[in-house]
């Protein structure tokens, strides 16, 4: 490829809207262009490394025993009805009529229709484990599209799902995709962390994800991890070890009874005023979980992790109760407090779910839905709850203990690329899909799906490899592997060795882009930087010596070397990608 007929243009400033590394970068050195929020254009540059993504994406599934088919991207609202997930899903789900008025939706993932394609055609045991995938766009209406790719409502990715007839079957194709997400990573230039997760909307029972650590905004998960084991998870899956803790108020509190806390709404503000400890406080807060009010109780130290409360709801859909919320709710119980002196007294008729933390508190500090009122030296049979349903909704916090060995647990950004799920028999029980054993028994298959995120790995690529003057892309998935740049093309032997390198190096195989423009050195090189080439041979001044120079991106390093030489040496190690 000539340079000067490359569709590429580059621009001065990074985009105004661009926040992340790897969103600036791709804008900026003309890989993509907005078409509209969360939708991009992938130019020429962006499509060679999405192509290369997604055939190393390929070899591997291929290689894992994986089949590839492609499903329809509109999917029928009726299969969204058997799975059950129409009317939950959503505002993520793009929903359209078409011009009969039957209802649709863009495709957010493939589980319905990969169900209905198993159930019409895999009907015996003896078809049995099946892995079928696909490599096509999504779109997800996400409330905040932002990063660029990393996030965008319209993207790629590779989904595969398999079929199994019994657990056992499902364990051994998760660690098979397990290992084939490794190398697929590994292959993208990219330092992946497995993590245990959440298995969030799409549902089922054990999920892991697959992580790019960042220290930057980019990384949107907080991944917690111990140093001196191998545990790792997502903070909404995370859990602790507590330190010992005897929370028991009994120094500061002789009796139970209520007393006036004027204008304590915070935590903060109330331990001051009774001069005690937070973990004497016991922290009331009311979520709205599938549209219904549910309460949380925490120690007040500690912070509700929404996913975990959700979970132990059976919920799908989980958000902080509005100041009107509360203020409805409650109207309803026949109280007038607001959020600061809101408890669990007189609540007995909505779902409580009590952290673990709670467990050792006695006679602690609790709001009794009474403005500027608290109960202190109060115990939870004080309060009139019947039942009280204990389950760990906390958020792990850093330095809180491993759960496997007890050391410390530290915690870091992730951009997640992909996951790996149980799902069980979630979609095939509902949907009906199954298999006929050798008794002629009927039984749902026993699913796996496994997603890979193909433009958010291409992004995330760009935040593992750049500096200050542009991208540093791995070769494996870089748009083209080298740039010559003739310094001056007017000079007659700096275009003849140019030339005929770059005539050298096409011949075998090597994706070579000539910078036949008539600009500056300057110029050129800037560009090259940007674009990211991983080496860049430039014929200059010092070819009337015989020489050219040889830099690669990653290490800046600059060597000298005939064009012979340059040209194997690029050769050889283009070869072993
Ligand atoms: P996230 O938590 O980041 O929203 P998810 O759990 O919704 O991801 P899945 O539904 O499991 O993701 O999709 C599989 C893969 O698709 C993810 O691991 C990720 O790499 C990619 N992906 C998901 N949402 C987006 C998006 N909005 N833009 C780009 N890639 C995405
Ligand atoms: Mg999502």
């Amino acid at each position: 490829m000539k340079m000067s007929k490359l569709f590429v243009q580059t621009l001065r400033e990074f985009p105004a809207d661009a926040e992340v590394v790897s969103h600036k970068m791709l804008a900026r050195a003309g890989y993509i262009r907005k078409l509209t929020s969360g939708v991009y254009n992938y130019l020429p540059l962006m499509w060679r490394v999405l192509k290369k993504v997604e055939n190393i994406v390929r070899e591997e599934m291929d290689n894992a025993g994986a089949q590839e088919l492609l499903m329809p991207f509109v999917q029928p609202k009726e299969l969204w009805e058997e799975s059950g997930r129409w009317d939950v899903y959503g505002r993520e789900l793009m929903r359209l009529k078409d011009r009969h008025d039957r209802e649709m939706c863009l495709g957010p993932t493939h589980e319905e229709i990969i169900t209905s394609v198993a159930r019409d055609g895999l009907k015996s045991y003896k078809q049995l484990p099946v892995n079928l995938y696909q490599i096509q766009s999504k779109f997800r209406d996400e409330v905040r599209p932002r990063y660029g790719l990393l996030r965008g409502r319209e993207f790629i990715m590779k989904d595969a799902y398999s079929f199994d007839i019994d657990e056992a079957g499902l364990d051994k194709e998760y660690e098979n995709m397990a290992k084939a997400y490794k190398r697929i990573f590994e292959r993208c230039g990219l330092d992946t962390k497995m993590v245990q997760s959440d298995s969030g909307a799409i549902g089922g029972s054990v999920s892991h994800e697959f992580m790019v650590i960042t220290d930057t905004d980019a990384g949107e998960n907080d991944v917690f991890y111990c140093k001196d084991c191998d545990y790792s998870a997502n903070s909404n899956h995370a859990v602790s070890k507590l330190p010992e803790a005897v929370v028991d108020g009994k120094d500061y509190f002789s009796e139970t009874k209520v007393i006036d806390t004027p204008d304590t709404h915070s935590i903060e503000e109330l331990s001051k005023f009774l001069n005690i400890p937070d973990t004497l406080i016991l922290k009331s807060l009311v979520y709205i979980v599938d549209k219904k009010p549910v309460m949380a109780l925490i120690r007040a130290d500690k912070a509700v992790e929404e996913t975990k409360l959700m979970n132990a709801l059976g919920g799908i859909d989980i958000r902080i109760a509005s100041s009107a919320e509360i203020a409805e709710l409650m109207a309803e119980k026949g109280f007038d407090a607001v959020p600061g002196f809101i408890g669990p007294k007189g609540m007995s008729d909505i779902a409580i779910i009590a952290d673990e933390t709670v467990r050792d508190m006695k006679n602690f500090v609790v709001g009794i839905n009474v403005t500027d009122k608290h109960l202190v030296g109060a115990n939870l049979c004080d309060l009139g709850i019947p039942e009280i349903k204990y389950e760990d909704i906390r958020l792990v916090q850093r330095g809180e203990l491993c759960p496997d060995c007890g050391k410390p647990l530290f915690v870091t950004k992730g951009i997640e690329v992909g996951n790996i799920f149980k799902l069980g028999t979630k979609y095939s029980k509902p949907m009906n899909a199954v298999y006929t054993d050798i008794n002629g028994k009927t039984h749902p298959y026993v699913m796996g799906c496994y997603g890979i995120g193909i433009s958010r790995t291409a992004a995330a690529a760009v935040e593992a490899h750049y500096d200050e003057h542009g991208i540093k892309w791995p070769l494996a998935i870089a748009p083209y592997h080298v740039i010559i740049v003739p310094v001056n093309i007017k000079d007659e032997l700096q275009m003849k060795v140019a030339n005929q390198m770059y005539e050298d190096l096409k011949a075998a195989g090597v994706e070579v882009v000539l910078d036949d423009r008539d600009e500056r050195a300057g110029v050129k090189f800037k560009d090259a930087d940007l674009i990211g080439f991983p080496f860049r041979v430039t014929v200059g001044k010092t070819i009337n010596d015989g020489f050219v120079e040889y830099k690669t991106r990653e290490t800046g390093e600059q060597e000298k070397y005939t064009p012979e030489q340059a040209t194997e040496k690029l050769i050889n190690i283009i070869k072993a990608v």
